[in-house]
C-alpha cells in the first residue's frame, strides 16, 4: 500500500550482550552525558552507547539570544553530532522519539524527511537496557491566541537565526524609509522577563546600536527603535531574588528598554500585542519568552509518571518513579530539591550537574549496585546585560552563603558556566584552542552579525 510504512529494528545494534544505553536527546545535559559514558564505557567495549537525537547539531541554549541579537556566530559554537560520536565511542541516530514501550524495553523513533519530503531515515525502534530521557523544554504560550502564528520562541538556533534576520530587515527597511517613516520605526516586544526576556532585551539594544553604526545612518537608534519587555508577574526576574531585579531593572531603564510589569498579552497579531485591558502596542517583531514546559508527548508514556508541565517525574536517584531503567534529566524532569524543598528549576547548571552524576552512577547501575541519590547545587543565578554588565549572586560554602556579584567578576563566572559545558564536550585541549582561535578571528570580523 503507497505511503504504509513499516517499524525497523534494523537500525539497533548487534546484540552482543554488551549493556545499551540510550540517551535521547543531546543537549546541554544528554550531550555531555554521552560524551562521558563513550569515553569511559563505549570506547573500552564496555557498554553500547547510543544518543538519538532529532537535529545534527548541538548549540548551547543559553546563547541563543546571542544569535537572535547577532553577537554570536552559530558556526564557531555548532557541536556535529555525527563528529562527537566518532571522536567520543559513542552511536548517534538521527531522529525524534515519539514513544516508549517499557515491556519490550524499546524507543521508537518517526522518521526523518528531507525538506522536500523525501525520507532520510525510516521509522525505527531501538532497544535499550538504560534508557536516559534529555529532551529539555519547549516555551509555554499558556493558550494565548497568535503565539504560534506570530511570535517567535528563542527554541532552537534556526528560530534565533530567523529572529536576527527580520531584526535586520526591519533595520534595513527604517533606513531605506528615513525620517519620513517617522519616530520608532523598529519595534521589539518581548514577552516574559525572566533571564531570558531580560538578556535578550539587553543585548539587542547593544547589538541594534553597533548594527545601525555599520552605515545605516537614517536610522537613530535611541529614537527610532524601542524595545518593550512586558512581564505578567508584579517584577522582572521572577524567580531571582529582588535584588537582582532591581538592579536588572534600573539597567535596563538605562538602556532605553521600555519595562512593563503587572501585564498580561492576550492575544498576539501580525502586527503587535493585544494586553489585558484593551491596550495595543503595535510591533515588527514579538519574542515569546514566557515560561517553560516539557514535549506534549512524553505526557502519555507508557504509564511514566508526569506532572502538570509533561515533566516526567524523577527520583533522588533520577530515575522515573515508575521504572528503575528509565532516567531523566534536565529541563524535561522533575526532580526533587533535596534539602530545599519543590523541584529543581529547569537550568543549565541543572542539567550539567544531573549529566556528571549520572556518568559516575550509570556503571554501578550496569552492575545492579545501589545508587547514589544527586543532590543539585545552587551556585547562584547571574544575569548578563553583554558588554553592559552582569549582575547576580554567588551561593553555597564556597562564598559562604549568600555573596552579590557585578562587573567584571560577575561576567568571568557567567561565561564560566558555558566554559564547563565546553569543557565536558571538548576536553581540556580542543576548549582552549577553540578560545583562542576565536579569540584571533574576533579582530578580523565585524562585532554584530550583518545579515
Ligand atoms: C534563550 C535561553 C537562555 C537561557 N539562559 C540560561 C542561563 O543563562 N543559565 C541557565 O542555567 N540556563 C539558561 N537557559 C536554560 C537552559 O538552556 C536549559 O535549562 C538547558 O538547556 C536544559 O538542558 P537539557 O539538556 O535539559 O535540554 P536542551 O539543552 O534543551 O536539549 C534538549 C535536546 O533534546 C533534543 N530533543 C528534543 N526532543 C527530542 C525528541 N523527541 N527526540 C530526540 N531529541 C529530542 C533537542 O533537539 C535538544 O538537542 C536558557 C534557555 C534559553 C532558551
Amino acid at each position: 500500500m503507497a505511503g504504509r510504512i513499516t517499524l525497523r529494528r534494523a537500525m539497533s545494534p548487534p546484540t552482543d550482550g554488551l549493556h545499551r544505553i540510550v540517551v535521547v536527546g543531546g543537549g546541554a545535559g544528554g550531550l555531555e552525558l554521552v560524551t562521558h559514558l563513550g569515553n569511559r564505557l563505549g570506547k573500552r567495549g564496555r557498554a553500547h552507547i547510543t544518543l538519538i537525537e532529532k537535529a545534527r547539531t548541538h548549540f548551547w541554549k543559553p546563547h541563543l539570544h546571542e544569535i537572535a541579537a547577532g553577537s554570536i556566530d552559530i558556526n564557531y559554537h555548532a557541536v556535529d553530532y555525527l563528529a562527537q560520536s566518532h571522536w567520543h565511542g559513542f552511536r548517534y541516530r538521527l531522529g525524534a522519539m515519539t514513544a516508549l514501550d517499557r515491556a519490550r524495553r524499546e524507543v521508537h523513533v518517526a522518521p526523518v524527511l528531507d525538506d522536500d519530503g523525501t525520507p532520510i531515515t525510516p521509522p525505527y525502534s531501538r532497544g535499550y537496557d538504560t534508557l536516559v530521557i534529555a529532551t529539555g523544554s519547549h516555551t509555554n504560550d499558556f493558550g494565548t491566541p497568535g503565539v504560534h502564528e506570530h511570535a517567535i520562541a528563542l527554541e532552537t538556533p534556526r528560530e534565533a537565526e530567523r529572529f536576527h534576520v527580520r531584526l535586520v530587515n526591519a533595520c534595513i527597511r527604517a533606513h531605506v524609509q528615513g525620517t519620513a517613516a517617522g519616530p520608532r520605526q523598529v519595534t521589539v516586544a518581548i514577552v516574559g522577563a525572566g533571564a531570558t526576556g531580560v538578556e535578550l532585551a539587553a543585548e539587542l539594544r547593544k547589538a541594534l546600536r553597533l548594527l545601525v553604526s555599520y552605515g545605516l545612518d537614517q536610522i537613530d537608534p535611541e529614537r527610532d527603535i524601542a524595545i518593550h519587555l512586558i512581564e505578567a508577574g508584579p517584577r522582572i526576574l521572577p524567580a531571582l531574588p529582588e535584588r537582582i531585579a532591581d538592579a536588572a531593572a534600573e539597567l535596563l531603564k538605562g538602556l532605553g528598554v521600555q519595562l512593563r510589569v503587572g501585564t498580561k498579552v492576550s492575544a498576539v497579531r501580525a502586527d503587535g500585542v493585544e494586553l489585558a485591558g484593551g491596550v495595543f502596542v503595535p510591533t515588527q517583531l514579538v519574542v515569546w519568552a514566557a515560561g517553560v514546559k516539557a514535549p506534549q508527548w512524553q505526557r502519555e508514556l507508557d504509564g511514566l509518571e508526569t506532572n502538570g508541565i509533561n515533566q516526567l517525574v524523577v527520583r533522588p536517584t533520577l530515575q522515573t518513579t515508575r521504572d528503575d531503567s528509565v532516567f531523566a534529566i534536565g529541563d524535561c524532569c522533575a526532580a526533587p530539591w533535596l534539602g530545599h524543598g519543590g523541584t529543581v528549576p529547569p537550568r543549565a547548571q541543572a542539567a550539567h550537574q544531573q549529566a556528571s552524576h549520572l556518568a559516575r552512577q550509570l556503571p554501578r547501575h550496569m552492575q545492579g549496585l545501589p545508587l547514589k541519590p544527586w543532590q543539585y547545587r545552587d551556585f547562584g543565578s547571574l544575569v548578563s546585560f553583554g558588554k553592559h554588565s552582569t549582575v547576580g549572586n554567588l551561593m553555597g560554602a564556597l562564598v559562604g552563603g549568600n555573596l552579590w556579584v557585578e562587573g567584571l567578576f560577575a561576567r568571568a563566572m557567567y561565561l564560566s558556566l558555558y566554559k564547563l559545558h565546553q569543557l565536558a564536550v571538548h576536553g581540556w585541549w580542543r576548549t582552549t584552542l577553540g578560545t583562542a582561535s576565536r579569540l584571533l578571528t574576533r579582530r578580523t570580523e565585524p562585532r554584530v552579525k550583518l545579515h
